[in-house]
């Protein structure tokens, strides 16, 4: 244990939450399968970022997650690599319809990044991902989604023009994503989040990541995660 508190400390690591997995070394140390080790190389990914070393091992042990650290240090891979993993468990994947991942973003800009890295990581397994942003039309928005998919990455409004056009159902939906949740609160989409997490199912696995703190960020969080444990890397701000 003591071993544990200095290697974290050494990352300049906090937790704090009970049972909390230890942080790894490698992305061995994650037991991926050989598709997604392949994809990671096939990035250049040679070893997991500080919040990925901690936050990987606590979102595949199935808990809820606060993730703070600052932009650049590899939060988007932190949520994408265990998502595909707990897709790809998922006894309902050849069944059902609707996404299993959701992902919000606070813009078409953020939500196209997480877009591209998660479709380096789903090809191998085949696993669909849709964008749900501005930028494509409505309507061929609704086709792409009546088609069918595992994830969609999306920002706030166009999600819930899409539920509402019954574009999609959330009922297959166990891991939600709030990323950058201090900018989506900045940008007004607080009761947007509201809605779409009122629509996903109570026993899902809630992720939520952002550069900073503030008090109404922090009171969505308690009301939303259940038991979360919170990471925090490097100094930062509320
Ligand atoms: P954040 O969301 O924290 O701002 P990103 O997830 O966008 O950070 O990652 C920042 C950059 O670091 C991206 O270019 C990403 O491809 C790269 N990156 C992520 N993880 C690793 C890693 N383990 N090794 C090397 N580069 C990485
Ligand atoms: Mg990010």
């Amino acid at each position: 244990e003591e071993e544990v508190a200095a290697y974290r400390k050494s990352l300049a690591i906090r937790v704090s939450g009970f049972d909390v997995a230890r942080p790894v070394k490698t992305f061995e140390d994650l037991s991926f399968d050989s598709s997604l080790m392949s994809a990671i190389a096939k990035q250049g990914y040679e070893r997991p970022t500080p919040i990925q070393c901690q936050a990987c091992p606590i979102v595949l042990s199935g808990r809820d997650l606060i993730g703070i650290a600052k932009t650049g240090s590899g939060k988007t891979a932190a949520f994408v690599l265990p998502m595909m993993v707990h897709i790809m468990d998922q006894p309902e994947l050849g069944k059902g319809e609707g996404p299993i991942g959701v992902i919000c973003a606070p813009t078409r800009e953020l939500a196209q990044q997480i877009y591209s890295e998660a479709k380096k990581f789903a090809k191998a397994y085949g696993i669909r991902i849709s964008g749900v942003y501005g930028g494509m039309s409505k309507f061929e928005q609704f086709k792409e989604l009546k088609a069918g998919c595992e994830v969609v990455v999306a920002t706030p409004g166009r999600l819930i023009d899409m539920i509402k056009m019954k574009a999609l159902t959330m009922h297959r939906a166990t891991y939600l994503v709030l990323d950058e949740a201090d900018r989506m609160f900045d940008l007004g989409f607080e009761p947007q989040i509201r809605s779409i997490v009122g629509q996903i199912r109570p026993d899902r696995q809630t992720l939520l990541f952002s550069a900073t703190m503030p008090k109404r960020v922090e009171r969505l969080a308690r009301e939303i995660l259940t038991d979360p444990i919170r990471v925090t890397v490097g100094e930062v701000g509320s």
